[in-house]
């Protein structure tokens, strides 16, 4: 099928939520990581999303051009060609933008989105996430909701982060595992509905954080206390009842499986797949090399074996690996089997 439209898109979400499921978000740097995505999603039956945060887009785009915006675009259009052949539905994301790099990232992407409306085509990405958890929390809340009413019209979602996500990802440092900013208050939630609503103003995912922390840690390093998403929950449901907040879960490689199914029953619709889906792309890439260095190299005199070396053999290595880690996330977190195409 091709790319969700703004409608399917919603109906992922809503039936993850009535469902008790949460649909994976995988991160990509390229076209390989992303037929690697695109094909778990499809073995799985599993509706998805694909994800790329700045650095990844730059990566995309290549050294040479070094432009995140325009590796973003190319990486969206590629899905966007290739999305057509694949049974699910996908949609696509762009992932943390911090303040300083949202008119850079976003903004380019976002105004494609508006021509391709124009034309009477679908949004490039159908949701654009805002990452403000590095400034105070009015502050966050402020420009959110300006990016929320500016991207309503457009029928694309917008994700906040509400709390802090600890650790390292792609070279943006949170705190470290343990700390208080990491778990965020009902009273910071029920702030962010006075302040974003629930849907009258757009419909936005929440990234409320509850100890998650980006990267893979030592056991006992992390401690995930997904009750506060419920407590969180609870305190929509006083002040607004009949309504339900639609959490992502970022951090989630490296969690205890119970943490994983304990925050989508809390209400986890989207769960953020990088580190573990790096490591299964590179851990293939390395078992062939180390299994034929013979070949890959020119050891000794030697000549190497041309189909050792070939990109192809290790690239469809990887690509079969991160499906496979791919598939895996979606039996985990329910979407396996769910698709609403079918
Ligand atoms: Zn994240």
């Amino acid at each position: 099928m091709p790319i969700a439209t703004r409608e399917q898109y919603l109906a992922m979400l809503d039936r993850a939520s009535a469902g008790g499921y949460a649909l994976a978000a995988i991160n990509v740097t390229s076209s390989e990581t992303l037929n690697g995505a695109m094909r778990g999603f499809a073995e799985a039956g599993a509706d998805g999303i694909v994800q790329v945060t700045t650095g990844a887009a730059r990566f995309a785009s290549g050294a040479a051009v070094d432009d995140m915006a325009l590796g973003a675009r190319a990486l969206a259009e590629y899905a966007h060609v290739l999305a057509e052949r694949y049974p699910p539905a996908l949609a696509l994301h762009p992932d943390h933008a911090p303040p300083e790099g949202f008119d850079a990232f976003v903004r380019p992407l976002v105004e494609e989105s508006a021509r391709r409306l124009d034309a009477g085509g679908e949004p490039l990405f159908q949701s654009h996430m805002f990452d403000g958890s590095t400034l105070p929390l009015d502050e966050n809340l402020r420009i959110a909701a300006s990016l929320q009413r500016e991207l309503a019209p457009l029928g694309v979602l917008l994700e906040v982060e509400v709390g802090v996500v600890g650790g390292e990802e792609d070279g943006i440092a949170g705190p470290a595992a343990g700390r208080e900013e990491l778990y965020t208050t009902p009273a910071d939630l029920l702030r962010l509905v006075d302040v974003l609503g629930t849907g009258e103003h757009g419909r936005y995912l929440l990234a409320a954080t509850f100890g998650n922390v980006h990267g893979v840690h030592a056991p006992g390093r992390v401690r995930l206390r997904p009750e506060i998403l419920a407590a969180g929950q609870d305190a929509l449901a006083s002040a607004r009842p009949g309504s339900r907040f639609q959490y992502v879960f970022h951090g989630s490689s490296g969690s205890a499986e119970a943490d994983i199914r304990a925050a989508i029953r809390h209400g986890v619709v989207k769960v953020n797949v990088d580190t573990d889906a790096q490591y299964a792309f590179t851990r293939a890439v390395a078992d062939h090399v180390l299994t034929n260095y013979d070949g890959v190299l020119r050891v000794d005199g030697g000549v190497g074996r041309k189909a050792a070396y070939d990109p192809r053999a290790w690239g469809r290595e990887a690509e079969r690996a991160l499906a496979a880690r791919v598939a895996e996330a979606a039996q985990l977190f329910g979407s396996a089997g769910r698709s609403v195409l079918s």
